[in-house]
């Protein structure tokens, strides 16, 4: 008696493990899942995906910018009417 190997995605039984000592179950992946996987990798979208991302975090950072400029023009205007006598 040895252990099993199943599918980590679907659960297929994917044969005996003989390096296993009986009751353990090692996974790896079925031909089915390993396509449907590979087809999911070769999408455009995977890659839109991440393109995605960077397009939020430069959205995030002309933000912070904006925040950063916005603050500067306040605090000089603030360090103006203290200075500037009336
Ligand atoms: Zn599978």
């Amino acid at each position: 008696m040895s252990g099993l190997r199943e599918c980590a995605w679907c659960g297929a039984y994917l044969g005996e493990a003989p390096d296993l000592p009986a009751g353990h179950v090692t996974h790896g992946i079925c031909e089915g899942c390993h396509g449907r996987m590979m087809a999911e990798l070769k999408r455009p979208g995977w890659t839109g995906h991440i393109q995605e991302r960077r397009a939020d975090r430069a959205r995030v950072r002309l933000l912070l910018g904006l925040l950063v400029l916005a603050s500067v023009v306040i605090g000089a205007a603030v360090l103006a009417s203290v200075l500037v006598p009336h």
